[in-house]
């Protein structure tokens, strides 16, 4: 299995601190409002890197973080006249709730930066203990240049960064030794949410949150370190500078970096009005949709939303979820219930398939070539199962097709969304289509309601139904 590891810049391959375990960690999002699509593409590709790593057979820790404790939720729980924590709380609930839509797997840990604020305050008594911090006037800073090794990660000369420096000093904090240190603890502002240390009262600075979390909950040495490719610099830059220099070890062995999503070839921001946010986007369409979306490209490469590559993507996903339906439906049907010899020949050709799917996602998680092969599976079942086939064989390709998708995160099988009573108004309709001669519309019916689960089967009684 290969991972491109920003790190060299190349392709290596994924051997584990650990034998048979990964431990992963992933920059979770700053909860000050709904979460917007940008923020969903990290949260999709790595739940499928998790979910790839877990059917290859390993045990994954995968810790996310959400950052409570930020400038942007303090503002807008001013704006409100309410707390910051009832902020950073109801948008954690809405987070939560789009990650399930997307078919997000919970995480094994989602640390809260406000309840882990004493493991910080250790981290950084440390690194001013080893010399790599320094206090000013109750801020606290991180000394870049004594860090040997800072700029490894994003490429970056530390002179070419002291060049550019003067744009790094930012009001209230022109007591640093140098313009490339960065704040690890900033003292109490009035109105803001802040906490006792030795430096005074004040609150962490963004980077050392990662630094702690990921030592508490995965180890001081850690398989992959993954996030947006916006916070290769400065903030991984600045979570290796911490936690290299106080551990004493190298932090993550692999890192990992999502492209950027653009909206209609343009950068999306709030002021070019092409902003949405994942809760806009499934008022518009199923979640499933986003989800295959954003895994039809190579998740290094820059993403371009638009109205016509989510139809295209929508469409795609249907055929699949079709096939899945068109197996149910069959099974249900079938006359033959054990595997024939010609079938299990049969079957076994799919395992190239199979195959060639995993070969895909060993090569960096190359999602795009893993669903090119679940296409030419779909292709492949949509020629090779018929109403002659038997019930087992039907099985095994349903499974096999459910098991595939799986690790993309779709759902091929919808669960029952639809009431009896929506699904006899269904079947109305079609009768009253049929007696119109209007077949077009009555078979769309009837492939809508396949797609859902219902079969319909027209007797000399009537049309019956039933969910498979
Ligand atoms: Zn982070």
């Amino acid at each position: 299995m290969k991972i491109y590891n920003t790190m060299s810049k190349s392709k290596e391959e994924f051997i584990p601190l650990e034998e048979g375990k990964v431990k992963m960690y992933v920059c979770g999002p700053t909860v000050y409002n709904f979460i917007h699509i940008g923020n969903a593409r990290p949260m999709i590709v790595f739940d499928t890197v998790r979910r790839y790593f877990e059917y290859r057979g390993y045990d994954v820790n995968f810790v996310s973080n959400f950052t409570d404790v930020d400038d942007k939720i303090i503002r807008k729980a001013n704006e409100e006249g309410v707390t910051a924590d009832e902020i950073s709380k109801r948008y954690i609930e809405e987070c939560k709730k789009d990650m399930e839509g997307m078919n997000i797997k919970p995480a094994t840990k989602n640390p809260l930066a406000t309840e882990e604020i004493g493991g910080m305050i250790d981290m950084i008594s440390t690194l001013i203990e080893k010399g790599y911090a320094y206090e000013k006037n109750g801020t606290v800073y991180y000394r870049t240049r004594k860090f040997e090794e800072y700029g490894k990660l994003s490429h970056k000369n530390l002179d070419d960064l002291q060049s550019g420096g003067r744009a790094l000093l930012v009001t209230g904090e022109d007591e640093k030794e140098d313009s490339l240190d960065f704040v690890l603890w900033k003292p109490k502002k009035e109105g803001e949410p802040a906490w006792q240390s030795p430096w005074g009262e004040g609150r962490p600075g963004w980077h050392i949150e990662c630094s702690e979390m990921s030592k508490k909950y995965l180890g001081e040495q850690i398989d992959i370190h993954a996030g947006g490719e916006d916070l290769i610099f400065p903030h991984h830059e600045n979570e290796i500078a911490q936690s290299e220099a106080a551990n004493g070890k190298a932090f993550a062995k692999y890192w990992m970096h999502n492209g950027f999503l653009n909206i209609d070839n343009r950068k999306m921001s709030k002021s070019l009005g092409n902003f949405f946010t994942v809760r806009e986007i499934s008022e518009k369409y199923d979640l499933q949709v986003l989800r295959f979306f954003m895994l039809s490209a190579h998740y290094r490469s820059p993403l371009n939303f638009s109205a016509g590559l989510m139809e295209a993507a929508g469409n795609g996903l249907e055929r699949i979820v079709t096939a899945a339906a068109n197996l149910k439906f069959l099974m249900g049907n079938a006359q033959v219930e054990k595997i024939t010899e010609e079938e299990a020949s049969l079957f076994a050709q799919t395992d190239r398939f199979k195959e060639n799917f995993e070969k895909a996602m060993d090569d960096d998680f190359n999602t795009a070539d893993a669903i090119a092969a679940i296409f030419d599976f779909v292709k492949f079942i949509n020629t090779n199962a018929s109403g002659n086939s038997s019930k087992e064989y039907l099985g095994k390709l349903h499974e096999r097709l459910a098991e595939l998708s799986n690790v993309l995160g779709i759902i091929v099988d919808k669960k029952d969304e639809m009431l009896d009573a929506e699904i006899e108004k269904m079947i109305e309709e079609r009768q009253a289509a049929r007696k119109n001669r209007d077949f077009a519309r009555a078979d769309q019916i009837r492939a809508d309601l396949l797609a859902k689960g219902i079969v319909l089967e027209d007797t000399r009684e009537g049309v019956k139904w039933k969910r498979v």
